[in-house]
């Protein structure tokens, strides 16, 4: 793989995420409490704020710190989830990953997440994307592919009925709305594929 401009990659997601932090505020409002935008924007201007800082560790040291500040800053119950996401994925990554072991990797942050989160694919969150992604990466799909999956399974838990987290309230009042977090998880892997991307 190319070698990877996290400080390119940081920008790339700060951005993505500020501009479309209105419409996952209202994804949030429809079945949640409306903070999601809101949140996600806060923790990656925090990352973005340090982002050369990051950027001058080792791969695995800065995807940790990073996961650390998404806790510290992102805060509601995606806060805690990203965070996971980031840190189990720096303590399984290498310095230099090749694609087997990126997957390897984005595979053991997906379990992680699920655990802390306990949740599995089907409930509306997340993980809907995360997990697909994972199995896009595992086989041999390009970055613009990956996107465009994560893009249809965030699109598809529109008719699913949550199970967790806060829109599990509504019940079947939340069938008819995309979940808040699986959108914003779709964003930054199309953030991640595009920074990559121009690398490459
Ligand atoms: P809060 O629900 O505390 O307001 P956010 O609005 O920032 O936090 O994040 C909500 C998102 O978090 C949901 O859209 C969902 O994707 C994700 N989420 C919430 N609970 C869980 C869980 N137990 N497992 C996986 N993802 C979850
Ligand atoms: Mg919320």
């Amino acid at each position: 793989m190319a070698a990877l401009n996290l400080a390119r990659l940081i920008a790339v997601a700060a951005d993505t995420i500020a501009a479309h932090a209105e419409e996952l505020t209202a994804l949030d409002q429809a079945i949640g409490d409306g903070d999601h935008g809101l949140n996600m924007k806060r923790g990656f201007e925090a990352v973005r704020a340090e982002a050369d800082a990051f950027a001058a560790k080792p791969l695995p040291d800065a995807l940790k710190a990073i996961g650390t500040k998404l806790v510290m800053t992102v805060g509601g119950a995606s806060g805690p989830l990203f965070g996971t996401l980031f840190m189990a994925l720096g303590k399984a990554i290498a310095a230099d990953p090749d694609r087997k072991n990126l997957a390897a990797a984005f595979g053991k942050a997906v379990e992680a997440v699920a655990a802390r989160g306990k949740s599995q694919i089907g409930q509306k969150t997340m993980l809907d994307v995360l997990q697909p992604v994972h199995d896009a990466l595992a086989g041999d799909k390009t970055a613009a592919e990956i996107a465009d999956i994560a893009d249809a399974a965030a699109e598809a838990t529109v008719p699913m009925k949550a199970l967790r987290g806060r829109a599990s309230f509504l019940g079947e009042r939340s069938v008819g709305h995309m979940d808040a977090g699986a959108r914003s998880t779709a964003l930054l892997v199309r953030s991640v594929g595009q920074a990559i991307g121009e690398s490459a």
